[in-house]
């Protein structure tokens, strides 16, 4: 075998405990105060500038970055811990989560050092959204078949092709976008690839929701028509872009929201199921805590690998896996010890939020990397294939 998976346990700091509280009584007076109603998979479905922004003026958006590019210094363990309670609390998080969470540190690592300075701060104080241009009609699983192009103009790139299932790209102000620069080259199809900062509204972008099966526009397919991209917006090294896109997957694949997308609706089912629980539900209710203890300690674990400056795909994909397969279980055990007509009543939250769970989890195992792709590539760090 080639290497072992490592997941260090990892206390949390002191000063964790403080900022919990302090989220989680934010949380609770927008609540009292109709700034959200809670939502099954918040992190993909509900999208507020105006909440973002006032997570942002909180101090609580690139928290774990360099305070000298505009972050607040702070640890993964911290920012793990308001992910976490927003994820919770079904917040509106959507519209800032993925430049929060892989956008921004792409930047800082790999975007011209002018370019970085104008965008980062605005991505801190809940001004500036991002998507992700992996996915296109004929490529998902295998990215490196990435057919969109950048052509070569005086002073930039042509664009021209489409991205498809971008999250939240209706609402974003960038699309951080995988490109083809040079043909493909069947014997080395991971070079020639190359990462693009995106301005979605500049002339030739297209940007046209798609519905999903509750009705829902959270995702979308952009086309680009000779989109003009300067240099400066090119991230790193043209050609290097398939690197880039690895090391941006493990940060994708690895946070808390990978199995607490569902966890609003256990929330509130439990308030009905513990008044004089069956032995059934005692079962259900123990092995799924049970559960998601151990996915909390290991992706806990992942957080303190981040915060050690390692990149730790293969225990980000493991960790995806095994959580999202936990969301779906989850949501079928509570149907099984549930009241029967619970979905057909709308009193409180729970109906809805079981509803938009049932309807969503089934594309928990496919978003950031299917299931069986993310099997093959443990398979292969293990040396099994
Ligand atoms: C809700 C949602 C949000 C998304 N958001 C984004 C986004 O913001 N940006 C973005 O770029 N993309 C996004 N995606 C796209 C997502 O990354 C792709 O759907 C995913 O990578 C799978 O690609 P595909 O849909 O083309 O399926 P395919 O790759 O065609 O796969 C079809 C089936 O074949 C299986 N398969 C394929 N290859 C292998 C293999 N080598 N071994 C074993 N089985 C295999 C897959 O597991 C799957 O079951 C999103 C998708 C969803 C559902």
């Amino acid at each position: 075998m080639s290497s072992r998976f490592r997941f260090p346990h990892v206390q949390m700091p002191p000063e964790a405990t403080a900022l919990r509280k302090e989220v989680r009584e934010f949380l609770a007076e927008e609540i009292a105060n109709g700034g959200f109603v809670p939502m099954a998979d918040c992190w993909a479905s509900a999208m507020s500038a105006e909440f973002s922004r006032k997570v942002g003026q909180r101090g609580w958006l690139g928290m774990t970055w360099d305070k000298k590019y505009g972050g607040h210094g702070r640890t993964f363990l911290e920012r793990y811990v308001v992910t976490e309670e927003m994820l919770a609390a079904g917040a509106p998080v959507m519209a800032h989560w993925v430049a929060d969470r892989q956008s921004g540190p792409q930047l800082i690592k790999n975007a011209k050092p002018e370019i970085r300075d104008a965008i980062i701060p605005r991505i801190v104080s809940g001004d500036c959204f991002c998507a992700i241009g992996m996915s296109e009609p004929n490529t998902g699983s295998d990215l490196a078949s990435v057919a969109t192009k950048a052509e070569k103009v005086e002073g930039g790139w042509k664009v021209n092709g489409t991205k498809l299932w971008s999250t939240g790209a209706h609402g974003c102000d960038y699309m951080i976008t995988l490109l083809r620069t040079s043909p493909l080259d069947t014997s080395a199809r991971h070079q020639g690839l190359s990462q693009f900062i995106i301005d979605l509204k500049a002339p030739g972008v297209d940007i046209r929701g798609i519905a999903d099966i509750g009705g829902q526009v959270h995702f979308n397919e952009t086309n680009f028509e000779d989109v003009f991209v300067p240099d400066d917006y090119v991230l790193g090294e043209v050609g290097g872009g398939w690197n880039m896109v690895v090391g941006e997957l493990a940060l994708e694949r690895s946070g808390p929201e990978r199995f607490l997308s569902t966890f609003i609706v256990l929330q509130e089912a439990m308030r009905l199921l513990v008044n004089n629980p069956t032995e059934q539900t005692k079962e259900v209710l123990g092995q799924v805590v049970a559960k998601i203890k151990t996915l909390r300690r290991m992706s806990l674990g992942i957080a303190g690998l981040l915060q050690e400056g390692a990149s730790p795909e293969m225990e980000a994909a493991l960790v995806k896996d095994m959580s999202t397969n936990f969301e779906r279980e989850l949501l079928e055990k509570l149907r099984k010890v549930l009241p029967q007509n619970i979905l057909a009543t709308s009193e409180g939250l729970l109906p809805g939020l079981l509803r938009d769970g049932i309807l969503r989890v089934p594309s928990s195992t496919l978003r950031g990397g299917t299931n069986e792709v993310l099997k093959g590539m443990i398979a292969r760090q293990l040396g099994m294939r």
